[in-house]
């Protein structure tokens, strides 16, 4: 993977350097340059700083054990994940707000630290009651509401391991996940608020659970009301308040040794089906801690806001664990972006809650920015942002044109961008600035995380020189990441460890530069080879992306008989410059624009073979873009595992389209 590609739009957007301000600098909690090589002499004594700074029942013995591709982190030691996210601040701030939610028609909650710590004590009672404890398994299958965090924490708490299914997934996928487990009890809600419509989450519960032997009962949280009545099943349905009235807020938390299941949780399935990942307790604690700490510089006065949704690992690590074990201010917003609080279609739900609430921080998804692109800038002008002061994103790679319209448009050009990349199976974040300390470039993710070892390799595993795309690995064994598949060990090797020898094989590509920061490229799969030449995907998208016209795109690697394969794309017209859909005219020209743009831009290897204008693209409900979809699309096969893609209608149109497009 060494040929020299033309030059890129990372490679130019790469001479645009943004400096972190004096005043951020010298308030930020990333304390200064030398923590990069103080990790690097001794990660293990790096993070020991860090698990030191946790309550534990006993001290660890011996920080790490590594017979690769095993890891075990703080041996000996014991502690629980609840004590640390919540007991552990009541001295000092059991008063300081914990959650502060907002749900989608606009109704709000507030609970301090004591209050959070209260509602977990009693739900952990609820839970040991009905006979769950230490190693058995909890679906938690919940709307963005506080009661998911505080089931979350309860299990916790008790020591049961949770399974979190995302509360927009089907009846197939919870019964898929929820037997995978063999979870002994489902946690849900009669429903929640989307777009308006109510989503009737305990019909889904109802539906799955015939086919899930192992779940005993299922309890109901009342989001809706009366209302919305739900049936209840005799025997088996419980109401959350019912048993909540019947239990005392004081309750004993279980020693956990620290190599203990914390939770399973599977994986986006944007590249195929989902794995199901096993984090532990000490080891992941700490690192969400740490990263928490440092990536986002949480003060008390900030109100933090992830918006990623409980059942994904941001929500898990950075809405729930990192967060509370900071004692910081959490904001959580049940509804979608596009829907006022008056109930009606709207563009600026986001920067209306920001100005509202007057939130701080706001860690978020490309899709999310781009979104916005293409609705247009005038709906976050209209609002007082200053509030904000730092500002993230995760999940994909950011364009560097997103990258850009954040940082005007979001940030006012104060705020820090933190671009972080990460897995569900790494845990906590691995490749991020630290802001106030490292310089950002609009579309790169940086450095390592101090602690963490990454490097670019070829095919062979070799260590690439700077400025050339190759495999990111990670070379040493860091504290939270994922220490198995659950029930599929033999697959955990495979998949992470069988391609370089000890080396941990994350499925992404990516090019170090001279100054060693990090880019990106997407998908190792996703990389395509034009007749030779290496090409991202990420590489041309982000330069579809800066044609004025264009608001996201994904491109795809056709297989081609002579060049290999040749590049496909699809894109997402902005709003005011969409031609109608009748006009052909028009649609042919844009085409044939962004053709020439692209290889006027990259080279003419670039040149796509087609341009497919569409409105939307199929994505996993994440909101990552299935490019395996796509390809299946192109190439005319059976599509493979969709049972995480969000919207099925989008591919049907895409398919219809792309038809038109062959005759
Ligand atoms: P599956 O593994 O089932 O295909 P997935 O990889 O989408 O699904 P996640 O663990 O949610 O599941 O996503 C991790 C992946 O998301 C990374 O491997 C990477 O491809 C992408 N990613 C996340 N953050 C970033 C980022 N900041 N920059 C680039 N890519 C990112
Ligand atoms: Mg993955």
């Amino acid at each position: 993977m060494t040929t020299e590609p033309p030059k890129t739009g990372a490679e130019w957007q790469a001479e645009q350097s943004f400096p972190p301000s004096e005043a951020f600098r010298a308030q930020a909690n990333a304390p200064d340059h030398d923590i990069y090589a103080r990790a690097a002499a001794n990660p293990e004594a790096f993070w020991e700083g860090f698990a030191r700074e946790l309550e534990w029942f006993t001290p660890w013995t011996q920080a790490l054990e590594w017979n690769p591709p095993h890891a075990k982190w703080f041996l000996g030691g014991s502690l629980n994940v609840s004590v640390n996210c919540l007991d552990r601040h009541l001295a000092v701030h059991g008063d300081r707000r914990a959650i502060v939610w907002e749900g989608e028609p606009g109704d709000t909650r507030v609970y301090t630290y004591r209050q959070l710590h209260a509602e977990v004590c009693r739900f952990a009672n609820v839970l040991r009651r009905m006979g769950i404890g230490r190693g058995d398994c909890v679906s938690i299958y919940m709307p963005m509401v506080p009661e998911a965090a505080i089931a979350m924490l309860a299990c916790t708490r008790i020591g049961a391991i949770h399974s979190v299914v995302f509360g927009g997934f089907s009846t197939e996928a919870l019964q898929e996940r929820t037997n995978d487990c063999r979870a002994r009890l489902m946690i849900t809600a009669d429903g929640y608020w989307r777009r308006g419509s109510v989503v009737p989450l305990k019909q889904v519960a109802d539906a799955a659970l015939p086919q899930c032997p192992s779940v005993e009962k299922l309890v109901v949280l009342q989001r809706l009301g009366e209302k919305h009545p739900v049936e209840m099943l005799a025997g088996r349905d419980c109401w959350w308040h019912d048993l909540m009235a019947a239990e005392t807020d004081v309750c004993a938390p279980e020693h956990m040794d620290s190599e203990d299941p914390l939770y399973i949780l599977y994986t986006s399935g944007s590249t195929g089906k989902p794995k199901g990942i096993l984090h532990t307790t000490g080891g992941y604690l700490t690192g969400v801690y740490a990263t928490t700490r440092l990536v986002f510089d949480l003060k008390p006065s900030d109100l933090y806001w992830c918006t990623a949704d409980i059942g994904w690992v941001t929500g898990h690590s950075y809405v729930v664990y990192g967060p509370l074990a900071n004692g910081a201010s959490v904001f959580m917003y049940e509804g979608s972006p596009d829907w006022s609080k008056e109930g009606k279609p709207c563009r600026d739900r986001f920067w209306d809650m920001i100005e509202r609430y007057k939130i701080t921080i706001l860690y978020t998804a490309p899709t999310l920015i781009r979104a916005c692109m293409k609705w247009g800038e005038e709906h976050p002008a209209a609002h007082n942002l200053t509030s904000l002061r730092l500002l993230g994103s995760v999940g994909e790679p950011i364009n560097p044109e997103a990258w850009l319209w954040y940082h005007r448009h979001i940030g006012g050009e104060r705020c820090p961008i933190v671009d972080t990349w990460w897995q569900t199976e790494t845990g906590a974040i691995m490749i991020t600035p630290l802001p106030g300390l490292v310089s950002t470039r609009p579309g790169s993710a940086t450095r390592p995380f101090p602690g963490i070892v990454a490097d670019v390799v070829d095919e062979n595993g070799k260590s690439l020189p700077p400025d050339h795309k190759g495999i990111l690995v990670i070379r040493k064994p860091w504290p939270s990441m994922l220490r198995t598949l659950w029930g599929d060990d033999h697959r955990y090797q495979q998949v992470y460890w069988s391609k370089f020898q000890g080396l941990y094989f994350p499925g992404d590509g990516a090019l170090r530069d001279q100054e060693g920061n990090f880019w990106l490229l997407g998908r190792v799969d996703d990389i395509m080879l034009v007749a030779g030449h290496n090409i991202s995907t990420m590489e041309m998208e982000s330069t579809l992306i800066e044609h004025p016209a264009v608001a996201e795109a994904a491109v795809i690697g056709k297989s081609h008989e002579i060049k290999g394969q040749t590049p496909v794309a699809f894109v997402i017209v902005k709003e005011q410059s969409a031609p109608l859909p009748s006009d052909h005219d028009a649609i042919h020209k844009l085409g044939a624009e962004l053709k020439e743009f692209v290889s006027h831009r990259l080279g003419a290897i670039c040149r796509p073979e087609e341009v497919i204008l569409t409105a939307d693209l199929p994505k996993t409900r994440s909101g990552k873009i299935m490019r395996r979809l796509l390809r299946d699309i192109a190439e005319g096969r059976v599509m493979g595992d969709t049972t995480t893609l969000a919207d099925p209608a989008v591919v049907a149109g895409i398919r219809e389209k792309y038809g038109n497009e062959e005759d």
